[in-house]
């Protein structure tokens, strides 16, 4: 057999080609400061680690509930909106991906950033899905115009990622008065740190799904919950699809934990109060250090400095034990993306980034 058989030929012709999607490095190794992937420096609410110690390994026996009942019901109380408006999943990506394959079936391109969460284009790929990518402007800003032409859906996180930027309401309203045959996704991984939710917007557009996730502000990535809320009718459909993939998508102590965390509003806020504080005292740092700073509305800063390459940062930094990300390409590739830490573990870095300034 030759070599170009043996890579695509036979049954290998019959594989999906995917390009997957990369997370951030979850190192092995101990005391290394970890700012790479925007989890939460502070441990979930205590009211977990109770109903984690309360939890009976006898449920376990049993499937779970497939309509993830406590969970939902606990949503629908926190936001206000019935339970048949809330779709719970393993994460946000898994509620995302559902979102991809129940909404985007059009022949027409759904539309997204250009410089935005890169699992989007890794979706689109996998389900098959055309789509175009929209330059944001100069300033990193999304341009409502560019999501004015016709289209088979839209998506974005708000704030966006890797900048952290925020677009107000009255943004996200116009995209909606503008794409009201589409069904427009907004992704708000990071609204808690400081932003003003779309859920403010169900009321008036049906077409609108907003999606969140436990895994930054409320300490819980390694517990896999997400959620989205909408329109009954968007939930139903989303529903149907997933009944058709995999019932069993939440496991029982997901369930049980992630309603336990809902309970507990005082410690929600304090944690993120103090992330925010945290990235206030941050932006004064880098920016006395000579970092350009895009003005963030997320649990991490997006950061430039003019007289360091981005990737030889990160690359000193990662020797030092410190992790950050850096993406690579044209415009961002000067850029770091640091998540808030504990404020002891931030000093660790401006004295780093300090060294690293005398040695680079
Ligand atoms: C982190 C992140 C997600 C995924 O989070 P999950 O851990 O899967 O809930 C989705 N969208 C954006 C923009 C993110 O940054």
């Amino acid at each position: 057999m030759n070599v170009e058989q043996n890579q695509t030929g036979g049954f290998r012709s019959c594989f999906r080609r995917v390009t997957p999607y990369v997370p951030g490095e979850q190192p092995k190794e101990q005391n290394i400061i970890k700012l790479n992937t925007n989890e939460n420096p502070y441990p979930p609410s205590p009211a977990v680690a109770k109903a984690l110690r309360e939890m009976e390994p006898d449920k376990f026996r049993l499937y779970p509930d497939p309509a993830c009942g406590i969970l939902t019901k606990a949503l629908a109380d926190y936001h206000g909106v019935g339970a048949d408006q809330v779709f719970v999943g393993v994460g946000s990506d898994d509620v995302l991906a559902m979102a991809f394959m129940t909404f985007f079936n059009s022949d027409r391109p759904i539309f997204f950033p250009d410089i935005t969460y890169s699992f989007y284009p890794v979706w689109a790929g996998l389900f098959r899905i055309p789509y175009e990518q929209k330059a944001l402007d100069e300033n990193f800003r999304l341009r409502s115009e560019d999501y004015a032409q016709e289209n088979g859906g839209v998506i974005f996180p708000n704030p966006n990622a890797p900048t952290g930027l925020l677009e107000p309401l009255s943004f996200i309203e116009d995209i909606l008065d503008h794409n009201r045959d589409v069904i427009v996704v907004i992704d708000e991984a990071y609204i808690d740190f400081g932003g003003q939710s779309a859920l403010a917007l169900l009321d008036r557009y049906e077409n609108l799904l907003v999606v969140r996730t436990y895994s930054k502000s409320r300490s819980m990535a390694g517990v896999r919950i997400g959620y989205a809320v909408g329109s009954c009718e968007l939930i139903r459909a989303m529903q149907d699809v997933k009944y058709s993939f995999n019932s069993y998508t939440m496991s029982q102590a997901a369930l049980e934990l992630g309603t336990a965390a809902l309970a507990d509003e005082a410690y929600f806020r304090t944690v993120t109060d103090r992330i925010i504080a945290t990235r206030s005292r941050a932006v004064k740092r880098l920016t006395e250090q000579g970092f350009c700073c895009l003005d963030s509305c997320a649990n991490f800063i997006f950061a430039a400095h003019p007289g360091y390459d981005g990737e030889k940062l990160f690359a000193y930094l990662r020797q030092n034990g410190i992790y950050v990300r850096h993406f690579s390409g044209p415009r961002i590739g000067r850029y770091l993306r640091i998540t808030m830490g504990l404020d002891e573990e931030m000093e660790r870095l401006y004295e780093t980034l300090e060294r690293a300034y005398g040695s680079l």
